[in-house]
């Protein structure tokens, strides 16, 4: 591990807390020092305040703000002066203490303080690093890990041994490290849980870390325990898509909601899952504290999450039995599934938190095999990591909830996504927190969100094999489905039936109607095993209840199709699947209706181009959005007791009413 700061780069960065903000940046580029959120920096600097009073301020990373992309406004500036009084006190709860952080700040719109605030203001260093980098907590959780870390570091570090983050480890931080700290103290590591760095400079303190964190490394090398085998190629196998949902349909009835499960394909997470002592060694806990909160739960072997819930139970109600405070149980669902034939599989309510579970794992995996081979993986007793998972800041946060989105944790299949109705639909579903597997011939639906609950294939869903591919892909990215949205169809130009060739109506035929079929089909096995029951979303046309001339094979494929979604209704109904259809009209704003063809059927009935897109009855323009938000409702609460409905979205058509 290097060094990356640069002169020209840190030239940008004037001042003492922006040069906090910028090797903050340089820590948060590196997964190995910190993940998701993990670690904390701080400055102190000397102000003067608004009564012109010299105070000093702890500028420290604010709770929600990522070291990789942190700016000034990320730190929130805390009074030094009432830190140091707190760090005395004999006792403080930690909701307590987060009061403290949050009252005693300069600035009141500044995020909430660091629960690792007051650790910072003790360190006697204007500039403060900690990270929970891998290969220290690798060191730490091993066999012997307390004498190796004397070992690697000697004097330069204080070493502490572990303690529940919160007030307690900032109180026994404030008594042993006056202590035990030397002139040769650089750095201080925290046994199953980091590593601080300090210095009067911004680039000191980063690159003590740097220091300490390839010391460690380079034990880990003579120690012949850093090459890790490399695993081979992930091989995708077909067929796995019921097994998956099902393996999905557990985890959400464990968790009381629907969840998302993440197949990850990791060739590392197949061969960890396969290895003889899986069982044992992933079950002896996470590597810090700060994991147990991001992934809740110890990883499973196999399939049996019946097993996994039963014991979870047990191991809460030993533990919570033991404190005085009474503890809300968590959902008994894993976080991390390790299948021999999936290899590693995490579970979120939305797709980012299921990723940032993937990443957590993948490093705690190096750290578990290199521990391993160092002597043996040791994690935190059952005991610590309760407290962790239960701490009152946790449950805090669980009891004041909050609204959550309608579809979170629930996947939505959506057939041409990639333009009109169907982007519009895209986007519905992803407002309201669904997962979205978005199919379409054309490749704009590969790059049409960057979101992670989105996943666009390109795919001709005439083409079955396609089709199957697709929804394999779909499952193992999210877990399953639960709404399908049949919006894929055309609608060639007009032709009367003298003129209408069986070519022209095979090609409408297929695509309006029997790609459907195949769908329907296909996605049966997965609606019905969704947690809140299957929903289809079927694309009619104004066409099926007033046809025109001029449009035989597409009124006829319509009318089939919507034949077709009345007989789904009756057969999946007992399985709770809904089957509902929208009927259209003349929205225009679709890549069929270009300006020049708008203005031609304008002026055909004589009227200018705003009085043709409101020619029904309530004299009203509907748009792909509208069409959308009655899809996004089909599948929500309000339509929960309906199936087999028709509902019409045209503004009103005479001929309909
Ligand atoms: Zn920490």
């Amino acid at each position: 591990m290097q060094s990356l700061w640069n002169d020209t780069e840190a030239r940008d960065f004037v001042g003492d807390l922006s040069l906090r903000v910028y090797t903050s940046r340089l820590l948060g580029q590196d997964p190995s020092l910190v993940l998701h959120g993990g670690g904390n920096t701080s400055v102190k600097i000397r102000e003067r305040n608004c009564v012109d009073e010299e105070e000093e301020v702890l500028y420290v990373k604010g709770s929600g703000w990522d070291l990789a992309s942190i700016e000034e406004a990320g730190f929130a500036p805390v009074r030094m002066a009432h830190m140091l009084k707190l760090a005395r006190l004999p006792s403080l709860s930690d909701p307590a203490m987060v009061n403290e952080l949050r009252t005693q700040m300069t600035k009141a719109s500044a995020p909430t303080p660091s629960v690792e605030t007051i650790l910072h203001a003790i360190l006697p260093f204007k500039y403060v690093d900690h990270t929970h980098a891998d290969a220290v907590i690798t060191v730490t959780n091993t066999q012997g890990g307390l004498e190796r870390i004397r070992e690697i570091y000697g004097d330069s570090v204080v070493v502490i041994p572990y303690t529940m983050p919160g007030f307690d480890l900032a109180r026994t931080v404030a008594q042993r490290f006056p202590e035990e700290a030397g002139p040769n103290t650089i750095g201080m590591v925290l046994m199953n849980h980091g590593v601080f760095s300090f210095a009067e400079t911004a680039r000191e303190s980063y690159e003590r870390m740097i220091a300490l964190v390839n010391r460690a490394e380079q034990y880990l090398r003579d120690q012949g325990a850093w090459d890790l085998e490399q695993a081979g190629e992930f091989q995708v196998e077909d067929g796995y898509r019921e097994p998956i949902a099902d393996l999905r349909q557990g985890v959400s009835e464990q968790a009381g909601r629907p969840m998302l499960l993440w197949a990850t394909e990791s060739a590392k997470g197949l061969s960890y899952s396969r290895r003889a002592d899986v069982a044992e060694i992933s079950g002896r806990g996470p590597v810090t504290p700060d994991h147990v909160i991001r992934t809740k739960r110890v990883a499973m072997v196999g399939r049996d999450l019946a097993g996994y819930g039963v014991a979870y139970r047990a191991y809460f109600d030993e533990h919570a039995s033991r404190g005085s405070e009474p503890k809300t149980m968590l959902d008994t669902a894993p976080r991390v599934i390790l299948d021999d034939r999936l290899g590693l599989c995490t579970v979120g309510r939305t797709a980012r938190d299921a990723a940032i579970v993937a990443d957590i794992y993948d490093h705690t995996m190096d750290c578990v095999l290199r521990a391993e081979k160092l002597g043996g993986w040791r994690a935190l007793p059952p005991g610590d990591i309760f407290e962790v998972e239960y701490w009152d800041l946790e449950q805090a946060k669980l009891a004041k909830g909050g609204l959550r989105p309608p579809f979170e944790g629930e996947i939505a299949m959506i057939t041409g996504a990639a333009s009109g109705i169907g982007a519009a639909c895209v986007g519905a579903f992803l407002d309201r927190g669904a997962a979205v597997v978005a199919l379409d011939r054309e490749p704009a639906v590969l790059e049409q969100h960057s979101a992670a609950a989105y996943l666009g294939i390109q795919c001709d869903v005439t083409d079955q094999r396609a089709v199957a591919l697709a929804l394999e892909r779909g499952v193992r990215r999210f877990g399953g489905l639960d709404m399908l949205v049949l919006n894929a169809g055309v609608f060639p130009g007009g032709r009367l039936i003298a003129e209408l060739s069986m070519d022209e109506w095979r090609r409408v035929l297929s695509l309006n109607l029997d790609a459907n079929l195949a769908l329907l089909r296909e996605c049966h096995g997965l609606l019905k095993r969704a947690p809140r029951g299957g929903r289809v979303v079927v694309m009619g046309s104004k066409n099926v209840p007033a046809p025109g001339p001029g449009a035989a094979a597409y009124s006829a494929s319509k009318a089939a199709l919507n034949q077709l979604a009345r007989i789904a209704a009756l057969e999946w109904g007992a399985e709770s699947i809904r089957v509902n259809s929208i009927h259209p009209d003349a929205v225009f704003d679709t890549a069929l209706w270009t300006d020049d063809v708008l203005e031609a059927r304008a002026s055909h009935y004589g009227m200018s181009v705003a009085q043709y897109k409101t020619k029904n009855l309530l004299r009203t323009e509907v748009t792909s959005r509208d069409v959308a938000r009655m899809a996004a409702e089909m599948c929500g609460d309000v339509f929960a007791k309906t199936t087999g409905a028709q509902v019409p979205l045209d503004g009103g058509n005479d001929r309909v009413v």
